[in-house]
């Protein structure tokens, strides 16, 4: 087969002009790419030897540097998995990184393009920073071709059998830059390639051999003292680990000594990836087995809703040959997951205390996702409650359920809340929320589509003594005293015969929505609002159960007419003269229809709101 030539997709191409002109001042990432790489490439080809018995076990595992300051060249070499022609393409000829759109686009946004380069660490492309040719000979594991790619890294590639290396892995060989000035690095210059392997890929757990030497410690980053280890070398160590560009927000270590005996060196992302809700499988913990690596995103060491972690858990105490199949009713796994699960919640709560802007960041990129854990996870769960921050009527801060209880009024009865929808600003609008504001109480504002739920199920999570999370939504939660009650209960007496055709006429339009419709002396601003009876399911709750695509059970609602709103005294007044008036029943429905936008929902007839509207603006405009 002859050289064949491709030209890269419009997002490599722009990605790569930018390493090509970049002026970023660490470029030494690069180095740190290809090793990082080089040694997936060998823990790919120990797994795949493990589970393929046809394969040789690589009896001499190894990363090589080599280097040639007069030709300008460094070549960084494995024998691992290697690649076959169609990898080759896929694998370096497209990005698949997530994100790489955003990337591009806050790069051409900003002044600060040279910076985000070293933040976005673009993997293999980053060669382009050092290097005006690359060259990538492979073969893969199990076949006999060998392929060469070349480039440099102007919106081409080719590719072309090559002469057949003797064994399986890849070469990634680099034709560097010539050198502009003095003060540039020279990549091709022993001290710098020793400083840059010393810096970012001493924990790499494979030999790299630089001048027939080893020049890397090898040692397991998580089985070092902590005191011993930088800042910085944990990040890079992240860094290797998820191939994330940006620093962790927290790290995690753990040595558990006992019965089960077992490491693990876990990190808190900076930022939710963009994929975390919608694909579950990603992230996750790798397990080594005395210092071996096993395998990545192992569900079984941590909980679900704890997904987002990122890390390594290494336990001599489990037998090589383990498989994913066995891994559940492993017993010591569960013993590992439970500690480190303990662990991690008691890291957290530290956090919350010590160091609450950190917390802060952690909660807005996670919390969504450790919330799932108070309805998943029984053991934890008041745990869990207790480190949730929450927003809230009385200021813009984020709060705890503790930190309400310590503003709470002496008379109050619980923790007053509302769950909504996503949008906090239009939470904060629910004329749900004017009885209690108007009186001076907090309300804690629930935004999460699963705060639904724990609102329902946080009192039989709590302790007995623990103050009750009271859903304010529902018809039977009023921040009256008796008397104030009876005083209502009067009030309403004395319109009750007033407000009788207007309530009949209410049933009849409404027949199948509402299980009553009641004056009300609470509402401030609002001229009507619809409360969940008490054992019913609120709207919030259907809308989940919808948008799940379960059918709700028919709920009835309380309709509540604010008794001091003009609007709604003249309506009382119409509906007494003439119940049979076509205004009443529509100007019911526009009512009801404001009372359902105000929930986050939207109106069951669209159409048929509009048009009443409509009609309203023409009788107001006049002729
Ligand atoms: P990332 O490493 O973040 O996935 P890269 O651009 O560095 O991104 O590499 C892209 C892919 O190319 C890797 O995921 C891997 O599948 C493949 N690859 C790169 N280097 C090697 C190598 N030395 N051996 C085998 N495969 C490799």
């Amino acid at each position: 087969m002859s050289e064949e030539k491709f030209y890269y997709q419009t997002e490599a191409a722009e990605l790569l002009r930018m390493m090509i002109s970049s002026v970023y001042s660490n470029k030494d990432i690069f180095l740190r790419e290809l090793i990082s790489n080089a040694s997936d490439a060998l823990d790919k080809r120990r797994i795949e030897a493990l589970t393929n018995s046809e394969l040789a076990e690589n009896t001499n595992p190894e990363i090589k540097i080599e280097a040639n300051p007069d030709e300008r060249t460094l070549s960084v070499s494995d024998n691992g998995i290697g690649m076959s022609r169609d990898e080759l393409i896929k694998f370096l000829g497209t990005i698949a990184k997530s994100g790489t759109k955003e990337f591009l686009k806050a790069a051409k946004d900003s002044n600060t393009q040279q910076e985000l380069i070293g933040q976005f660490g673009v993997g293999f492309y980053s060669v382009f920073m050092a290097a005006e040719k690359v060259e990538v000979i492979t073969r893969k594991l199990g076949t006999n071709e060998t392929y060469k790619f070349v480039s440099d890294g102007e919106g081409s590639f080719t590719i072309d059998e090559a002469e057949p290396r003797s064994e399986c892995g890849t070469t990634v060989k680099l034709f560097l830059k010539p050198k502009t000035d003095d003060d540039a690095k020279d990549y091709s210059e022993e001290w710098t390639i020793r400083g840059i392997i010393a810096k970012y890929s001493d924990f790499i757990s494979w030999p790299i051999f630089f001048k027939d030497k080893i020049v890397n410690s090898q040692k397991a980053i998580w089985q070092r003292p902590d005191s011993e280890i930088t800042e910085e070398e944990y990040n890079e160590f992240y860094k290797h680990l998820t191939h994330d560009w940006r620093d962790p927000l927290a790290h995690i270590k753990i040595n558990a000594e006992g019965s089960t005996n077992f490491k693990g060196l876990l990190f808190v992302p900076s930022e939710a990836p963009f994929d975390l809700f919608m694909n579950p499988e990603s992230g996750g913990i790798s397990l080594y087995i005395n210092r071996v690596f096993i395998m990545n995103d192992c569900k079984e060491l941590i909980p679900a809703y704890m997904r987002f972690i990122r890390g390594v858990v290494d336990s001599e105490d489990l037998s090589l040959n383990i498989s994913r199949e066995i891994l559940q009713d492993e017993p010591i796994i569960r013993v590992i997951r439970r500690s480190t699960q303990r662990k991690i919640l008691n890291e957290f709560r530290k956090m919350l205390n010590d160091d609450r802007e950190k917390y802060i960041k952690l909660w807005l990129a996670f919390g969504k996702i450790l919330k799932e854990g108070i309805i998943q996870d029984h053991e934890h769960a008041k745990n869990l409650l207790e480190i949730s921050l929450f927003r809230t009527t009385a200021n813009d801060e984020w709060t705890t359920l503790a930190e309400y209880e310590a503003r709470m009024k002496p008379d109050q009865k619980g923790i007053y809340c509302l769950a909504g929808r996503d949008n906090l600003s239009a939470l904060k609008a629910s004329p749900k929320l004017e009885p209690f504001t108007s009186k001076g109480y907090e309300v804690l504002l629930m935004t999460d589509p699963v705060d639904e739920v724990i609102l329902s199920e946080a009192n039989y999570i709590l302790d007995e003594n623990a103050k009750d999370l009271l859903n304010i939504a529902r018809d039977d939660v009023t921040p009256y005293t008796d008397d104030e009650k009876k005083a209502n209960d009067e009030k309403a007496k004395e319109l009750e015969a007033d407000f009788e055709p207007l309530r009949k006429k209410a049933l009849e339009v409404f027949a199948d929505k509402l299980e009553n419709a009641k004056l009300s002396f609470t509402l401030t601003n609002s001229p009507a609002c619809l409360r969940d009876s008490q054992n019913g399911m609120s709207l919030q709750m259907e809308n989940i159960l919808r948008s799940a695509g379960q059918v709700p059970p028919v709920q009835k609602r309380i309709l509540e007419l604010n008794a001091d709103n003009p609007i709604i005294k003249k309506l009382i007044t119409l509906a007494k003269d003439n119940e049979n008036d076509d205004r009443v029943s529509d100007f019911l429905r526009v009512l009801y229809d404001q009372a359902i936008i105000l929930e986050g929902a939207a109106p069951e007839d669209p159409a048929g709101f509009v048009k009443r509207i409509d009609e309203l603006m023409t009788l107001a405009l006049g002729d």
